[in-house]
């Protein structure tokens, strides 16, 4: 895209719907118009709250913990989650012996967590991963998010349409919200260069129905999976342990399941340009 389209930093500030065109206005003085506007504005999306649509919207009560590690042991581009009690810790690797840390604990703990010194995080956080990548030490700042779900009842409007977080936003525990995002670009871009082509309006409603027909289905499958995940990885009922372990030793031995949950979670089972 040429430099002088690009406006970043930037905030949208003002927009309305005219015909034919969505007019904004940004935070630097900038008054742009264009046939469609596209809300990649996160979960607290202001463009779908100001369209005032709702969400299936709950609280887990958790705060994701994230930071970086720099740890003795190669990671070998293994990603690991520890499923613990109080919920799960994962590490995904980063360049070099560096991972970055998430770990999803209850918001007193998410306090301890960020208030300890980087040394007895550290320690703590080689403890729960079982030394797995020997003794970590903590390599960044540390972030703290409220964990959260929801799933829009509509991915827009006339001339707008949600895509990634501001359309839905899950659990972290499958590591699975930028790739939803991601298919929904996939998807997007598909039908807004066929429409291009085809010299159509790009903010014409069947578009935007056809997007939601080819996304809502694949998301939600995956906010469900998350959901129910979180609820049995952070739960301490007598009988969730057994039955976790069974679950994943089932997998672990079932090739044709591994195959399936591979292909949900990279999205392979997902074809950009499925019939209409
Ligand atoms: C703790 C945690 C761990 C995660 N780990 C993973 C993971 O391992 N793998 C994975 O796939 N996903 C993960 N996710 C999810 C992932 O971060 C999100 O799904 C992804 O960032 C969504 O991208 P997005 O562009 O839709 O929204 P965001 O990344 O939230 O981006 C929205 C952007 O819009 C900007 N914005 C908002 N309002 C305005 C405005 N008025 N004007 C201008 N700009 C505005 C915001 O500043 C922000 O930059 C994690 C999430 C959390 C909370």
């Amino acid at each position: 895209m040429p430099a002088d389209r690009v406006h970043a930093p930037a905030e949208l500030v003002a927009w309305s719907v005219e015909p034919g065109q969505v007019s904004a206005r940004l935070d630097n003085g900038a008054d742009l118009s264009a046939p469609l506007l596209l809300a990649a504005d996160g979960r607290q999306s202001g463009i779908r709250k100001h369209l005032g649509i709702r969400s299936a919207l709950w609280d887990y009560g958790q705060t994701g913990v994230v930071t970086a590690v720099e740890h003795p042991r190669a990671h070998d581009g293994v990603a690991h989650e520890i499923f613990l009690p109080d919920g799960p810790l994962a590490l995904l690797p980063l360049s070099g012996n560096r991972s970055s840390v998430v770990w999803s604990i209850d918001r007193v703990q998410a306090q301890g967590a960020l208030d300890m010194p980087d040394a007895r995080l550290a320690a703590m956080l080689t403890e729960r991963s079982a030394g797995v990548l020997g003794e970590l030490r903590i390599a960044a700042r540390r972030w703290v998010y409220p964990l959260n779900f929801h799933h829009a009842d509509r991915y827009g409007a006339a001339r707008v349409m949600l895509i990634g977080d501001a359309a839905h936003g899950i659990h972290p525990i499958a590591g699975q919200g930028l790739n939803l995002a991601l298919r929904d670009v996939a998807v997007l871009a598909e039908l807004l260069g066929e429409a291009a082509t085809l010299g159509l309006d790009l903010g014409d409603i069947q578009l935007l129905r056809r997007y939601e027909r080819l996304r809502r289905p694949d998301n939600a499958v995956m906010c469900a999976a998350t959901d129910g995940l979180t609820r049995l990885f952070s739960n301490r009922l007598p009988l969730l342990p057994q039955i976790r372990r069974f679950g994943l030793g089932l997998v672990g031995r079932s090739s044709m399941l591994k195959s399936f949950f591979v292909a949900q979670a990279t999205g392979l089972a997902t074809q950009v340009g499925q019939p209409r």
